[in-house]
């Protein structure tokens, strides 16, 4: 019941950030409002590549943003997913810090990390990068944090979540590829001298992947994977 997946970034502004939190709850949870995230986000707090986007976001306001909230409902459960845990707010934000702060996160092993202690619960943490060549070292680095404090179960479905995980970050890492590639073929040698004088712009996975329903997608993606654990 207290099984979330979080995918987050390391933003060249505002550091180690939440881009969005999915978490399941039973139907007959008195408190599913609770999931709902009213609370305006602030433009000086998430730039466009920290914030969730989908296509209803209201964003006529210029120094605040409307939140998202995606929700997929069966038989017993419903499924959020929100901006960051609501719930679980301080122990993933540490969790998230504490993974995409440490230089020595190997980025080229695709196998999960494995930490546990009793105040943060039980994590696999997958790493990975995207390649952005707007971005500080031309890359942008995620990580996908399962978090529960039931470690039996986290260690019962490893093997599922693994093949889940690897599954997505290898499908984000070959359209952006692609992307990257298709974009490279039409830079005039203008852009690539702009490039190389570094102007950082903000890009979400949205751009870098050029798919506007690329968190609706990863949502549905958390999604199939809580529903089998
Ligand atoms: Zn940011």
């Amino acid at each position: 019941m207290d099984f979330t997946i979080t995918l987050s970034h390391f933003c060249d502004i505002h550091g180690p950030r939440s881009i969005l939190c999915t978490s399941k709850i039973p139907l007959n949870n008195d408190f599913k409002t609770d999931f709902i995230q009213e609370e305006i986000i602030s433009k000086e707090d998430y730039c466009k590549s920290c914030l969730l986007i989908i296509s209803t976001n209201n964003n006529n306001d210029n120094d605040t943003v409307k939140p998202s909230t995606i929700k997929t409902i069966d038989q017993n459960y419903i499924y959020f997913t929100n901006q960051y845990s609501i719930s679980k707010y301080q122990i993933l934000n540490s969790l998230i810090k504490k993974t995409l702060s440490e230089e020595i996160t190997n980025y080229n092993s695709n196998d999960p990390v494995y930490l546990g202690d009793e105040i943060r619960g039980y994590s696999m943490v997958y790493y990975f990068k995207i390649k952005d060549l707007e971005a500080r070292g031309s890359n942008r680095r995620y990580s996908i944090i399962i978090n529960s404090s039931n470690e039996f179960k986290i260690l019962q479905n490893y093997k599922l979540i693994d093949q889940y995980i690897k599954t997505l970050i290898s499908n984000l890492k070959e359209s952006n590829i692609k992307y990257e590639l298709n974009k490279s073929k039409n830079y005039s040698n203008n852009d690539l001298f702009l490039r190389g004088k570094k102007i950082q712009n903000s890009n979400s996975l949205i751009e870098l992947l050029n798919d506007k329903d690329i968190f609706i997608r990863i949502h549905l993606w958390f999604v199939k994977i809580l529903q089998k654990i």
